[in-house]
């Protein structure tokens, strides 16, 4: 079977069989002409179909092990539109530490549909088996490592929890790409992704991705991806089509650059502890008192303080204030997500640099916590 880097380099070369392109032509006509009645050339209109979007479209359930997928206009767009899949009354199953969009997506619709919300925090799956009978569980929707903690669920025994109890199990693989991680292959029924982040790769587009498994699920979820109009455009699908060119080449320098980075992190005396799942760019650490991280993100100077992860550049954010704000605090604090807590996206610069940016900054709280003594 022909590996994963080298479908995810030959992305879209042999799709255009009228000219040949080896890179995939933006089609931004968004109707299509008729020969006759009833006749089709199989795109009529472009919210249902693009030629461009269905290039990224086929080749992403490829590379994920899918039937099916849908781009969509965000990652958030992606959520929606798998939560559109249950009506009120369903109740879902998420972990307690899980990116804050989707917190606010599934707590708003239960306030406003009945799309009803359980958290769980994984670590026994005799009291997630307790909760998918007692609340009658339609679905589990997974994200493994967890953001912000880093947390690892095992999709294999969701996916026997959720055959047992037949209720779906939908994945975001975000973090770790279909690169290291294909949950369909484990037994998930769907998986979604922010393509704003590992799959494009360079900080420049906006996007999500849908793939499920098997015809009727495959069908309904572009049925309502059409119906719903939350689609992504030609231009934006080739932005994807080109970052996932070299997706498997970013995932293998994010990972031996954060691998480094988690070895520094840990012998430094600023840092109290340090989250990592062992593979992708994704860290998360604590300094040792939250009255520390403004004069550390005011200092960095390499490395970015922003609020996104999975760009070629290093991105430093602080979940308190930015991707996690609309959590309450004091569920925030439970589940471990404090004012101390930084989350690194590893970018793909030589790893050197990156230590060396956090080093200097570390000397200055040093020499101001010298002051201040
Ligand atoms: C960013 C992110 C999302 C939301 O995606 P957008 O493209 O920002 O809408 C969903 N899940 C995870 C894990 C994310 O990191």
């Amino acid at each position: 079977m022909t590996k994963i880097e080298t479908l995810l380099t030959q992305v879209g070369t042999q799709t255009d069989t009228k000219t040949g392109a080896i890179n995939t032509p933006i089609y931004l006509s968004t109707a299509y002409r008729h020969a006759g009645l009833g006749q089709s050339t199989g795109f009529d209109y472009t919210r249902t179909k693009n030629p461009t979007r269905s290039v990224l479209e086929e080749e992403f359930a490829r590379l994920e092990g899918g039937d099916g997928c849908v781009a969509c206009s965000s990652g958030m767009a992606a959520v929606h539109l798998v939560l559109s899949l249950f009506k009120s009354g369903d109740a879902l199953l998420y972990p307690e530490d899980l990116y804050g969009g989707t917190y606010r997506l599934a707590t708003q619709y239960e306030e406003q549909y009945g799309l009803k919300a359980y958290f769980n925090d994984f670590s026994s799956f005799e009291s997630v088996e307790k909760q998918i009978i007692e609340h009658s569980i339609k679905a589990i929707f997974l994200e493994t490592p967890t953001n912000p903690l880093m947390q690892e669920i095992s999709i294999e025994q969701c996916a026997a929890l959720a055959k047992k109890h037949d209720l779906l199990l939908i994945v975001d693989n975000t973090f770790l790409t279909p690169y290291y991680q294909r949950p369909i292959e484990m037994g998930a029924d769907i998986v979604l992704h922010s393509g704003t982040k590992y799959l494009g790769g360079h900080n420049d587009v906006l996007a999500g991705l849908v793939v499920s498994k098997g015809e009727e699920l495959s069908t309904k979820i572009f049925l309502q991806h059409n119906a719903i109009g939350m689609t992504l455009a030609p231009f934006d699908s080739w932005l994807l089509l080109r970052g996932l060119k070299t997706l498997h080449l970013r995932m293998k320098q994010h990972t031996s650059n954060a691998q480094k980075i988690v070895k520094f992190l840990q012998q430094a005396p600023q840092v109290r502890d340090v989250l990592y799942a062992g593979l992708g760019g994704m860290v998360s650490f604590r300094l040792q008192s939250g009255s520390q991280v403004a004069p550390f993100l005011q200092n960095l100077k390499l490395i970015a303080f922003a609020e996104s992860l999975g760009g070629v550049e290093s991105f430093i954010t602080y979940p308190t204030t930015q991707t996690h704000a609309d959590i309450p605090e004091d569920v925030r604090n439970a589940r471990g997500v404090d004012d101390s807590l930084l989350r690194f996206s590893v970018g793909i610069e030589e790893a050197d640099d990156i230590i060396a940016d956090l080093q200097q900054v570390f000397n200055i709280l040093e020499s101001e916590a010298i002051v201040h003594d």
